[in-house]
């Protein structure tokens, strides 16, 4: 009998099975087309994919419809790559098609083809080898030639970097035969800085990962701030470049700054790649595809970077590895933490996460002997870590949120001609509107939430994005005594702007502050005298701020006593975090921390014994009460307009994985109740989760496996939006 050997193509739906296609007209079917991307007709329409297997189709043969065309002659996604994607969508329980999907670059998602990546370079000819020396000395054809003898080639930014107006010296050079255009993968350029010499820590550190270079060898450094950790990356990176290989660093979302690119490229000797959210659709395809041919060698970028193919590997770095921003929250719920482990294992390369406070995660695979741990205790540049004081807010009367204390320390911080940070983690002027006679709240008709009052009049829902204009009596008992409760960054740069009038005073949240130009305009109207700084956790990282020697934080005490689990590990990270801006130069820095709940055990250990001791007790309450990294999570998330649909759909769930845990004790997965989210309406839809835990993650997964599967098979399912989400990041 004849077999038929369909195209098996991953579809980017959420659909958890592949889709079966006769190849295009003539085209013969072999092992070659896997990874490539394929035009299909789907529906009414077409759709891309990318062919995932080859073999007998499982529909019926006579009913395969031919591929509309191949769009890769080469697999685009193929080896390590494709590998890593296919162990990501089982452990993720998501369907290959869509990771795939979220892999690529949303150009070449969508079907074109690889953009032109390689730049133009030039480099001797044998001739101008031969006789650079006819060339003038010190004239400027002399001195290019001189480089591009001495570098190979030399592409134009390089050139750039050296000798301004250079094009007509290069044109001599050509017109005479010396000189030749090559492609320009290659150039190399002398980094504009030389690196420090590193202090013994540093150098420890840096040794550490070049005797790692060529396997897989996961290392955690944990450094204070401002203990040069970016120095050990640029040293390991130039090893690794020297060995002939790729690196590829991951940056938080708030932390991949023009600063931060700079930085990078004025050490290192090639064209430093950058790959993030904001870059135009065509210049991360090209990103991308420079890093697939190898003519990148060194990729910066936030989260989806992790999905940068590396043919050459040489070493991942992952900066700030706690970050949250490294954990999808929608969709194919990855994180590039982990991921990132997972590829280096796979590629056989060292993999270096840094932080000045690892996630607990990280600290327990330390401890366990699966990661190994370096420490950096010292700050580089020869600046003290800052001092903490607590500041006891219950017997204070507060102005707009600030305390006299606190006002004091600023003004004196002014008077000494230097900056202060006021730290708060709200923006809008006040985070709810109550009426002090009767108690009624302003919340948002969509949401189980609080609606912020921003301004004087505007109230704003947080979680939906719902406006209205702020009732001027009560709409329960008319009383005109409607209270802002509380305080946002907007109401603590209204009291500092009244207090303060002369000092000059930006405010960087997310309505002051889109993108790294707002950024820089007003680190620009700050100067670099006294001045003063009102914002969110934007601030908590990115800018040297050199005369920065106070930050305030004005409360945290909703975090203190959050119910998620990791909210206490969040809460500790984001005050070292902020504490760590004060004082990274010359001033010795001072923080103060505003709080209605001094005698807090988080805040005690966190000031006594700083985030090691804090990770410590926090790890044994995690380890007592069942939670990663000792135990491993999965949250069904369901949502709907409908309360019925969501109920029938929870009760059918539960079900369906207490049969299946029943099937097999041995699985040892704890299956929790449904329950409804902690925020159990949000834009107007109905939101209930289901938990199950287990102590080791390979029953786990076999239950996911079976569950995932389950789930797309009821009926239920169709009146509810569902979503698997593996190892959360939270549960709410
Ligand atoms: P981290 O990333 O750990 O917060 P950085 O690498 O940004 O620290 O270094 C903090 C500051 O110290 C930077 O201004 C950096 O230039 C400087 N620095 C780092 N290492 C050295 C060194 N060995 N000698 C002098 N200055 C250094
Ligand atoms: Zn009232
Ligand atoms: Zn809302």
């Amino acid at each position: 009998m004849f077999a038929v050997t369909a195209l098996r193509v991953a579809l980017p739906l959420p659909l958890p099975h592949l889709f079966d296609y006769a190849p295009p007209a003539r085209a013969t079917v072999d092992d070659g087309w896997i990874g490539c991307r394929v035009r299909v007709p789907f529906g009414r329409g077409h759709a891309i994919g990318v062919v995932a297997e080859v073999g007998p189709p499982e529909i019926d043969p006579g009913k395969l419809k031919p591929a509309s065309e191949r769009l890769d002659t080469e697999p685009l996604i193929a080896g390590e790559l494709l590998a890593s994607l296919r162990w990501a969508a089982g452990y993720y329980q998501r369907p290959l098609g869509e990771v795939l999907a979220a892999a690529l670059p949303v150009d070449l998602r969508q079907g074109k083809p690889l953009p032109d990546t390689a730049p133009l370079a030039w480099r001797l000819t044998a001739i101008g080898a031969a006789n650079l020396r006819q060339l003038r000395s010190g004239g400027r054809p002399r001195q290019l030639a001189d480089w591009l003898a001495e570098a190979g080639a030399l592409d134009a930014a390089a050139i750039n970097q050296r000798l301004p107006d250079w094009r007509p010296a290069l044109r001599s050079l050509m017109g005479r035969g010396f000189v030749e255009e090559c492609l320009g993968a290659h150039a190399l350029r002398t980094p504009e800085r030389a690196p420090p010499a590193l202090n013994p820590e540093q150098a420890a550190a840096a040794e550490r990962i070049r005797q790692a270079l060529g396997q897989f060898d996961p290392i955690l450094i944990e450094g204070v701030t401002g203990s040069g950790k970016t120095e050990v990356y640029l040293d390991a990176i130039e090893a690794a470049l020297s060995r002939g290989e790729q690196a590829l660093i991951l940056v938080p979302e708030i932390g991949l700054t023009p600063q931060t690119l700079r930085r990078f490229q004025q050490r290192l000797p090639v064209e430093v790649h950058s790959f993030h959210s904001g870059m135009a659709e065509g210049a991360r395809a090209r990103a991308w595809t420079a890093m697939r041919r190898g003519e990148a060698r060194v990729l910066v970028g936030t989260r989806s970077a992790v999905f940068a193919p590396l043919p050459q590997p040489g070493l991942i770095i992952i900066d700030e590895e706690h970050d949250s921003s490294y954990k999808q929250q929608d969709g194919f719920r990855y994180h590039a933490r982990d991921f990132a482990l997972v590829r280096g294992k796979a590629l056989g390369v060292p993999v270096v996460l840094g932080s000045a406070t690892p996630a607990l995660e990280t600290l327990q695979l330390a401890r366990s002997g699966r990661l190994a741990h370096v420490h950096l205790k010292k700050r580089a540049a020869a600046a003290r870590a800052p001092h903490v004081r607590v500041l006891d807010a219950r017997r204070q009367r507060l102005t707009h949120g600030l305390s006299e204390p606190a006002f004091q320390a600023i003004a004196e911080c002014l008077q000494r001609g230097e900056q202060a940070l006021v730290f708060r983690n709200r923006r809008g002027y006040a985070p709810a509107l109550l009426c002090h006679d009767c108690g009624y709240r302003a919340n948002c008709s969509r949401c189980d939430a609080a609606l912020t009052l921003h301004g004087r009049d505007r109230l704003i829902c947080h979680h939906c994005g719902h406006r209205e204009r702020a009732p001027t009596a009560c709409p329960d008992c008319g009383s005109l005594a409607l209270m802002p409760q509380g305080a946002g960054t907007e109401r603590v740069e209204v009291a500092l702007a009244e207090r303060f009038p002369d000092a000059p005073l930006v405010r960087i949240d997310s309505e002051t502050t889109r993108d790294h130009g707002d950024l820089a305009r007003h680190f620009d109207t700050l100067g670099q005298g006294a001045g003063l700084i009102v914002g969110t956790q934007m601030l908590a990282k990115g800018h040297d701020l050199a005369k920065l020697s106070l930050v305030v934080v004005v409360t945290i005490d909703e975090g203190l006593f959050s119910a998620d689990f990791r909210a206490a590990e969040k809460l500790a990270q984001l005050l070292i975090q902020v504490s760590g801006r004060a004082g990274r130069a010359q001033a010795p820095g001072q923080v103060l921390l505003q709080t209605h709940h001094p005698e807090h055990p988080l805040l005690a250990t966190l000031l006594a014994g700083g985030y090691p001791a804090f990770a410590k007790l926090e790890l044994a309450e995690r380890e007592a009460a069942g939670f990663p990294p000792f135990a491993h999570l999965a949250l069904l998330r369901v949502d709907s307009h409908r309360e019925d649909a969501l109920q029938l759909f929870m009760r059918e769930a539960h079900a369906a994985a207490r049969a299946i845990v029943a099937s097999d004790p041995s699985l040892s997965v704890e299956v929790h109740a449904p329950m409804p989210a902690p925020m159990a309406r949000r834009a107007g839809r109905m939101r209930a989760q289901m938990l199950l835990s287990a102590k080791l993650r390979p029953g786990l997964q076999a239950v996911l496996r079976a569950w995932n599967a389950a789930l797309f098979e009821l009926k239920s399912g169709r009146g509810v939006r569902w979503s698997l989400d593996v190892d959360p990041g939270d549960l709410y």
